[in-house]
């Protein structure tokens, strides 16, 4: 991966990470996932509560646990390739830089989604 100077840009619910140069393509996919959390939110009948301390607690004593108040969603310096919600992180990632549709920004939200959606008691 070639060195990459990140920038943040953050709604009520998400902090997107992007590279320096793919500013449009950050403001796209936080627009997207953002104008879209409500409904999915309640179409699915959960929150982001992006807490992923519980599931990591029994690591508290040999791993740095951050805590973010927005869910962070990454957007990847490489190309192309897969989107995906990290199960431990709780992250959203995307690796890639070129266009995309909103509904590839609102397809890995639901991903997101499911994991509060899937494991209620881990997330309480
Ligand atoms: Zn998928």
């Amino acid at each position: 991966m070639r060195d990459t100077e990140w920038e943040r840009l953050e709604s009520s619910h998400f902090s997107i990470y992007y590279p320096k140069e793919a500013k449009n393509i950050g403001k796209y996919s936080l627009y997207s996932a953002e104008i879209s959390y409500p409904y999915l939110s309640l179409l699915l009948g959960v929150k982001l509560k992006n807490n992923s301390n519980k599931i990591l607690d029994s690591q508290k004593d040999r791993t740095l646990i951050s805590k973010f108040e927005r869910v962070p969603y990454i957007l990847g310096n490489i190309s192309d390739g897969a989107g995906f919600a990290n199960p431990v992180s709780l992250n959203i990632e995307a690796q890639m830089l070129h266009s995309r549709t909103a509904s590839f920004f609102q397809h890995e939200l639901v991903h997101r989604l499911m994991y509060e959606h899937n494991d209620p008691p881990l997330r309480k």
